[in-house]
């Protein structure tokens, strides 16, 4: 059976053209870059080009760019980083919305005395920036929202945040993981002082991510031995990651508006066909302010991982929430900050597509999905209640 792959937030495929970059890498070209023979030196030379790859499609200048292990270690070093370097503040502003990587490590902080402070949303997911003015002081030393949710796809206006927090000292972070190579940003224009993004989300392979540095930030080194990464994180690098990732961020950067178009196309049709075709469904989210490649549509009375195992049977994979929430039949605290009724908070699916996917997927999609929320709502003790 074919696999049909609608669950690209929660993972993507490696592009073709990054495992070719990469594949030399393991058995002929293994040198350590620090070494001094020209046999390692070569490999320095792959990881500034990887840099510089990320740069551009970032704006930004490659010295900037820190290489990690994901999203999850740079978004606790930009976090814990910028706390171990301000000392005498003790104020921390996130949103109810963010991924765990952000939200466990903010709610860590406030066993250790920080005061946190996390801002809520109306009910597409939208922050209110006046609110976040009122909750800026003195004491705030980060503040970190993320540029894009995980699982409505609604984009935060970041540019703007990061317009209100400068000047006040106080640091700006946000978590990319999302955005990054499914919209175009330039931090060349923009205030943002730290970025997180993670290379499996566009395209590159597992276990390498980025924390952006604006110049002149304040950040405390977060692993510490060797000299690797201009002293902030030391460890032998994740070479063919990071070359992956070069490879993944050029790729980005030269198709993305293209791309988008596409995805949308398919993400739309998707979309309205099943928003049409099923009664009692609905969109969450900010319809007009979205990452083109995301949907997260409910359906009334039923349960969202029924709906899964039933796709599971015809190849579509979904999700029901983030993939670190899955498992816990806890609706997404995502939906129940966005005051998502409880019936429908649990019926939620998202479908979140890739440059791979095709038209054929999605008509097979639309074709399959009817029946089955058709049955689940036969069965339903909500709804013969
Ligand atoms: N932040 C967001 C918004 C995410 O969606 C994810 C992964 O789902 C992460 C952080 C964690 O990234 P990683 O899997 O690279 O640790």
């Amino acid at each position: 059976m074919k696999t049909v792959y609608f669950d690209n937030n929660a993972t993507t495929k490696v592009a073709e053209e990054v495992l070719e970059e990469i594949k030399p890498l393991f058995c002929e070209l293994y040198g350590n870059p620090s070494s001094m023979h020209t046999f390692g030196g070569q490999i320095g030379r792959r990881i500034r080009k990887a840099r510089e790859q990320v740069a551009r499609l970032l704006g930004c200048e490659p010295a900037e760019i820190i290489f990690t292990s994901g999203g999850t270690e740079s978004d606790n070093a930009a976090i814990k980083g910028t706390l171990a370097a301000a000392p005498d503040r003790r104020k921390v502003i996130t949103t109810r919305v963010e991924h765990p990587a952000v939200l466990t490590a903010c709610r860590e902080l406030a066993n250790h005395g920080y005061t946190v402070v996390e801002l809520v949303v109306d009910k597409e997911g939208r922050l209110d920036l006046a609110d976040l003015e009122e909750k800026l002081d003195d004491d705030t030393a980060l503040v970190t929202i993320m540029y894009a949710n995980n699982e409505t796809g609604v984009i935060f206006p970041v540019d703007k945040i990061a317009e209100l927090v400068t000047g006040r000292g106080v640091v700006f972070h946000t978590d990319a993981v999302q955005a990054v190579g499914k919209i175009p940003l330039d931090l060349s224009k923009s205030n943002i002082d730290l970025l997180s993004l993670s290379g499996h989300k566009l395209h590159a392979p597992k276990g390498v991510g980025v924390l952006y540095v604006r110049k002149g930030t304040r950040l405390a080194p977060f692993m510490v031995g060797g000299h690797q990464e201009a002293g902030k994180r030391a460890g032998t690098e994740n070479v063919p990651g990071i070359v992956g990732l070069g490879k993944a961020c050029e790729l980005a950067a030269e198709n993305i508006e293209e791309e988008n178009d596409r995805v949308k196309f398919l993400r739309d049709k998707l979309e309205s066909t099943l928003l049409q075709k099923c009664p009692g469904s609905r969109l969450n989210g900010d319809k007009d302010n979205r990452l083109p490649n995301t949907t997260n549509i409910s359906f009334e009375y039923i349960e969202g991982e029924a709906i899964l195992l039933m796709l599971d049977k015809y190849g579509i994979c979904a999700s029901s929430g983030s993939a670190c929430t899955s498992g816990s039949l806890e609706p997404s605290h995502v939906l129940r900050a966005m005051g998502v009724p409880f019936t429908a908070a649990h019926g939620s699916v998202r479908f979140s597509l890739s440059r791979y996917n095709t038209e054929q997927e999605v008509d097979y999609t639309i074709e399959k999905m009817p029946p089955i929320v058709d049955k689940l709502r036969r069965l339903s003790p909500f709804v013969s209640a």
